[in-house]
């Protein structure tokens, strides 16, 4: 998600938490929230889109989500987001479609009113105060993505770029669809150049593993960093940690790459950053 966005989003989502009492993930009854706050939400049937929001006057709503989202996580997005826009853009229209890739690829460029919408969605399903707390500490691994997924009931992908926002370790999340780089983001100061969009993923990498149908191992990899980063100084010379999980129905690999304190690679960057500061 952009940065330059406004925080209005993210502090109406707060504001509706904060008026709940809201002080744990299994407490966000999303459904129950929007009646509350009078949007219905139903699941039907919807041709061209993933969920629609229908306004009936200023202070009542419909929202319908497909009946083909079959993940919680990704049901749950696409009605925070119908949600935020009903919150955020009253003046909008009265009827508002939303597709697939609007709710659910976010590195895309969209509209601010859809950044806005993800935005409060993200707010509102995994808030800073409830998820920092959660993810900061835990270590970078599927495993942790997934048990925050299941706790905040959120998707795969919602969750691993949310943990991304809090996490002390050094790590990225890599996007591969078709065997290819798509897409990535990195913890804040990650110190590797990482390979450009579109590159072929490597054969032996995780990913590559994963993409040739070969099965999850059940434990993160050590891997060349050379196969996810391009600083040739040490590419060769070092590993690092890669877990991954295939999404099939998106035919996409999330690499979850990341730099362990007791490491080599570490104590060489660390040694690096001291004699490039003097
Ligand atoms: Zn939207």
């Amino acid at each position: 998600m952009n940065s330059y966005i406004s925080r209005r989003p993210i502090q109406l989502a707060h504001k509706i938490l904060r008026y709940y009492g809201i002080t744990n993930p299994g407490q966000i009854d999303l459904n129950a929230i929007c009646l509350d706050k009078g949007v219905l939400v139903i699941e039907a049937p919807l041709k061209g889109a993933l969920a629609r929001l229908v306004r009936n006057g200023k202070d009542r709503a419909l929202v319908r989500v497909s009946d083909r989202i079959r993940e919680v996580g990704q049901r749950r997005f696409a009605i925070a987001h119908e949600f935020g826009h009903f919150i955020l853009h009253k003046k909008k229209n009265q009827l508002s479609l939303c597709h697939r890739s609007e709710l659910l690829f976010w590195y895309q460029e969209f509209p601010l009113e859809e950044q806005e919408a993800n935005a409060f969605a993200v707010a509102l399903l995994m808030p800073d105060f409830l998820f920092e707390i959660r993810g900061c500490c835990e270590s970078p691994t599927m495993a942790t993505i997934e048990r925050l997924s299941t706790e905040f009931k959120t998707s795969l992908t919602a969750t691993t770029l949310r943990y991304l926002d809090f996490t002390r370790h050094d790590c990225a999340a890599i996007f591969s669809v078709d065997g290819r780089i798509k897409w990535f983001r990195t913890s804040e100061n990650f110190p590797l150049r990482l390979l450009d969009m579109q590159t072929l993923v490597d054969a032996d990498s995780f990913a590559g593993r994963l993409f040739a149908g070969h099965p999850y191992p059940g434990v993160p990899q050590q891997v060349p960093v050379g196969m996810w980063a391009e600083d040739h100084e040490f590419s060769q010379s070092f590993t690092i940690q890669e877990d991954a999980i295939y999404l099939k129905t998106y035919q996409t690999v999330i690499s979850l790459i990341s730099i362990q304190p007791s490491s080599p690679l570490y104590q060489f960057l660390t040694k690096r950053a001291v004699s490039t500061a003097w």
